[in-house]
């Protein structure tokens, strides 16, 4: 026999043992279980259910979470996708990844800052700051007489002087300023302006530009960048960053330093090979740092921005007399005692 039946059969009025007659009230359904039966459909009960227990959870993960860290509010917002994904449509689904992105954006912007929200800064930097701007005082380092800032000729007019930062800076990258600027003398003496050298055969080019780093890569930009700004700037330079990079072989580091040099303008701090390896030693950057765009990422976040036009060329020629890449001269650098390299270096040879 069924349950229904025998819970049935007892809903029935009988006569007990004593003769009495059980009360019309006893005869009222004994289990809760039937509860509702008639307005509530078996599978609708079972729906009903389970979402009440679901919400529960939810509830308390969102109270969790308020107090958990970072990395346990992450996944746990990973494991509310999953959930959602099991009931939500795809439109939902996205919408909850797109959120977990921007939380994760919004966390490592916070990193910024220190734990009282000040923006972060690195300690003593100011301290040396003034000993590098002492130790370059006397304008000694090649940068100083051989920088690209110093190669264009001086009686060219605005337009030309232009076009030579900018064709300076490409030929500096992998190259010694002094090897720079001998080939910048060569072709201002040949000639070094858009119209001539988007005509000069690759193999002229090539002599006068030699032995400056991957001389046969920029022969090709410089070729195809002077066709690009006769076509599209009459000649001149483009006076904004992205255009500057828009042209072949021209990165973050050239446009911030040839929006300086040729326009004037500071746009953004030029991050070369000295400045990332200074800054990572120094500890201006708040982790190391693998790329000079990560560096400058980095410095222009805390440096006040009245510094960031000075900043490259002293530590470039900081970098070229007394902080070199191989054996760094500390015991002549002023900086030598609150230098992070310098003492982790001493701790090293200690051991
Ligand atoms: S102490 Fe040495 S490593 Fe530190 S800034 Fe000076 S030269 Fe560079």
């Amino acid at each position: 026999m069924s349950k229904r039946l025998k819970l049935g059969a007892l809903t029935t009025p009988r006569k007990l043992r004593s003769g009495k007659v059980l009360a019309k009230e006893s005869t009222k359904k004994t289990s809760p279980y039937f509860d509702g039966e008639k307005s509530l459909p078996t599978n609708d009960r079972a729906k009903d259910r389970s979402p009440v227990k679901i919400k529960r959870e939810a509830t308390e993960d969102k109270e969790d979470a308020k107090s958990v860290d970072v990395t346990s509010s992450v996944k746990k917002k990973s494991e509310d996708i999953e959930e959602s994904a099991l009931s939500a449509d795809a439109e939902n689904i996205k919408i909850e990844k797109f959120d977990l992105k921007n939380e994760i954006t919004e966390e490592s912007v916070d990193v910024k800052t220190t734990k009282k929200g000040e923006q972060w800064m690195p300690p003593n930097w100011e301290i040396i700051l003034k000993n590098i701007r002492e130790m370059r005082k006397h304008g000694t380092a090649p940068v100083d007489e051989m920088g690209c800032h110093k190669c264009a000729d001086p009686n060219a007019s605005p337009v030309v002087s232009r076009y030579q930062s900018l064709i300076a800076l490409m030929l500096s990258s992998q190259t010694k300023d002094q090897v720079t600027h001998a080939a910048m003398q060569r072709l201002n003496t040949f000639g070094c302006t858009p119209a001539i050298l988007a005509t000069i055969s690759d193999e002229v080019l090539g002599k006068l530009i030699y032995p400056v780093g991957f001389w046969k890569r920029k022969v090709e930009y410089i070729k195809r960048t002077s066709i690009i700004l006769l076509d599209k700037y009459d000649g001149d330079i483009p006076r904004t960053v992205k255009e500057l990079c828009d042209l072949p072989g021209v990165g973050p580091k050239m446009a911030h330093i040839c929006m300086r040099i040729a326009w004037g303008e500071v746009s953004g701090i030029g991050v070369d090979t000295h400045v990332h390896r200074i800054c990572n030693r120094l500890n201006w950057v708040r982790r190391p740092t693998k790329t000079p765009e990560e560096t400058r990422n980095e410095l222009e976040d805390w440096l006040p921005r009245s510094l960031w036009s000075e900043v490259n060329h002293l530590l470039v020629g900081f970098g070229q007399e007394i902080c070199l890449p191989r054996f760094p001269k500390c015991s002549e650098c002023l900086n030598k005692d609150i230098c992070p390299y310098r003492s982790k270096s001493s701790e090293k040879a200690k051991k």
